[in-house]
């Protein structure tokens, strides 16, 4: 079994998964990524956050079933509101600023004329 420190080195203290550190906090102190396992072989996978973890428990370790949740959130995902082309928007309603957050895009609009 590989030791621990090596591989959270080697996945550069990242998930293997997400690509983000542990960042779940249990009374005051950030946990240590879970030392995921093959249920079946009992073999050590790798280090996987606990939402990681969590989220290819809760799917059975089926990657078919986790592709097809990928394929439901995208068909469902909400489309832009608005369709921006060069200062008037698709509705007609002028287009007074343009903000990103949060990786959306905000417009402001205001009545034409
Ligand atoms: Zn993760």
């Amino acid at each position: 079994m590989p030791d621990y420190e090596q591989m959270l080195a080697s996945q550069g203290r990242k998930c293997a998964i997400c690509d983000q550190p542990e960042l779940t906090v249990i009374r005051g102190k950030t946990i240590t990524l879970a030392v995921d396992h093959d249920h079946a072989t009992g073999a050590v996978r790798a280090l996987l956050c606990r939402r990681c973890n969590h989220m290819i428990g809760m799917a059975c370790d089926d990657p078919a079933l986790l592709r097809a949740a990928a394929t439901y959130l995208e068909a469902h995902a909400e489309p832009p509101e608005v369709i921006v082309t060069s200062g008037v928007s698709s509705s007609g309603l002028v287009i007074e600023k343009l903000e990103e957050i949060n990786g959306r895009v905000i417009a402001t609009l205001s009545l034409p004329g």
